[in-house]
């Protein structure tokens, strides 16, 4: 077992319903959909303790405990994962979590361009369809 894991068994038993076996414990955790931007990265993954994250992906369990980790911990231990729909993401966790934190960018946008009341920059800045957006300078994201 590596470095990253053996602080992580660490972490995460203490927190779990399962207090010896790792494997099971990973498997009562999952990824609540709430992602941070802290801005800079100085943030420290709470399960495998690696440091300068800039995202927080939390992550929960049954006993109502939560964990604020990086995107790769949720890949390297294979935290469970949902959609929108409800729908276990199995494949690809990976690109879903960037979508997710794609998704989450943009939306931190639109709010802070909403309250800061700049009319002009959010015309610039339209939505075009459910899921794609028009950046300025006519990028299209797909979130
Ligand atoms: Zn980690």
């Amino acid at each position: 077992m590596n470095r990253w894991s053996e602080i992580a068994k660490k972490n995460i038993l203490t927190l779990s319903k399962n207090k010896n076996n790792f494997n099971l414990a990973l498997k009562e955790w999952t990824f609540s959909g709430n992602i941070y931007d802290h801005k800079v990265a100085e943030e420290i993954c709470e399960l495998c303790e690696n440091e300068n994250l800039r995202y927080h992906f939390e992550i929960y369990n049954g006993l109502g405990n939560r964990l604020l980790v990086g995107s790769s911990c949720i890949n390297r231990f294979d935290i469970t994962v949902f959609d929108k729909e409800g729908i276990e993401v199995t494949e690809n966790k990976e690109s879903y979590l960037k979508k997710a934190l794609n998704e989450k960018l943009i939306e931190d946008i639109f709010f802070q361009l909403k309250s800061s009341n700049k009319t002009g920059k959010l015309k610039r800045l339209k939505k075009t369809t459910a899921n794609k957006v028009l950046l300025k300078g006519g990028v299209e994201v797909i979130i």
